[in-house]
């Protein structure tokens, strides 16, 4: 028999970014928004969702929900391109000026899925570092743009998994040594609502700048699976090219756009989430840990006497559930703890506090 064929090389060498869903008691894990979407919204949905035309293709230009998202952010819907997560934009965003004989660039350590994406597409992966404060080394990012001349750089604020969001002037900075290049710049703002700037004050129809976010944090909506993305009217028009036809369908359309009209809502869940994570960050900063300051739904963390893979194991055996990015390069020993509700919060200190002392 001959043999069995096997995945390209740049998929077997590949672990996949999967956190374990584990059946536990506190799941504070992949940073979701602890509580469902605010009431009513349901409702809404499934009455929009009586009214669709099953038997008909979904609105390929997704229009009701691209206007309600150029709303929002006071642009023209042509600047908005919406797909399956903001996973699925970053994706797209590579096949369209990533791919063979093309470089994206990322400062790590940062969201793991840009170098997975990029290798995935086929593109090479040129990883820079970051200072080991994880703020942006403005050198290091001159150097890795003019030595491997990337045709996207990737950049993440607030970052994942640090918590950390970039200064103003820092990715201004980048902006400029992009655009010395050609290249486009990307910056991943999954967690924008809980940081205090975005870098959508900096987007502009000739600027190479996109700015991507997600419904599945700050809007409660993970399992809807949506994510867009700001950016030029010329880069939404390649990108569609690219996806595929009628990639986003008509539920999850309406969910969407519905979503928007409970903004107040969100903005008050934003405020009550900051204001835990503030509490569960000086909380944490009395235990043997070393805390990282968040501007997300998150907070890193290192335990100081023990080892970060004894200590998930340890929550895990206390039926609390963080994501261990022990042995994550640049990362050794860290754990990541998604704000949950006040409870889970308390659960999760608690189990902490018997594990460590
Ligand atoms: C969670 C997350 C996303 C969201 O991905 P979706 O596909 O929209 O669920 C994107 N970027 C970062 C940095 C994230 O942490």
């Amino acid at each position: 028999m001959a043999d069995i064929i096997a995945a390209r090389d740049s998929v077997t060498l590949m672990a996949g970014y999967h956190s374990p869903q584990l059946d536990v008691k506190v799941r504070l894990n992949t940073n979701e928004s602890p509580v469902g979407p605010p009431p009513g919204f349901a409702d809404d949905v499934a009455q929009a969702v009586r009214s669709i035309e099953w038997n008909r293709y979904p609105d390929r230009r997704a229009t009701a929900l691209r206007r309600a998202i150029a709303e929002l952010h006071g642009v023209d819907p042509g600047r908005v391109f919406a797909a399956n997560g903001s996973n699925e934009v970053l994706q797209t965003l590579l096949l369209t000026y990533g791919g063979p004989g093309r470089t994206a660039a990322m400062f790590e350590p940062t969201y793991a899925l840009h170098s997975h994406l990029s290798r995935i597409t086929g593109t090479g992966v040129a990883q820079g570092e970051r200072h080991p404060d994880f703020s942006l080394d403005l050198a290091e990012v001159e150097r890795v743009i003019s030595r491997d001349g990337p045709s996207v750089v990737f950049l993440c604020s607030p970052n994942n998994p640090t918590g950390l969001a970039d200064d103003c002037a820092d990715v201004e900075a980048v902006l400029a040594l992009t655009v010395d290049v050609g290249a486009l710049l990307c910056v991943d703002e999954a967690y924008a609502q809980f940081a205090p700037w975005s870098a959508l004050d900096l987007i502009g129809p000739d600027v190479p700048l996109v700015v991507t976010r997600t419904y599945s944090k700050t809007w409660a909506m993970a399992g809807a699976r949506l994510g867009y993305m700001i950016g030029p009217e010329w880069v939404v028009t390649e990108l569609e090219k690219v996806v595929l036809p009628y990639h986003l369908d008509s539920m999850t359309q309406i969910a969407g756009t519905l979503a928007l009209r409970h903004l107040d809502a969100m903005e008050r869940r934003v405020a009550v989430l900051v204001a835990e994570r503030e509490r569960l960050t000086d909380r944490m900063s009395r235990l043997p840990v070393h805390v990282w300051r968040s501007g997300a739904n998150f907070v890193l963390f290192r335990p100081d006497r023990m080892p970060g893979d004894d200590v998930w194991q340890a929550l895990v055996d206390r039926s609390v559930l963080v994501r261990n990015c022990a042995s994550w390069p640049r990362l050794d020993g860290c754990l990541r703890v998604t704000i949950g509700t006040p409870e889970e919060d308390d659960l999760f200190l608690q189990a902490l506090k018997e594990v460590l002392t």
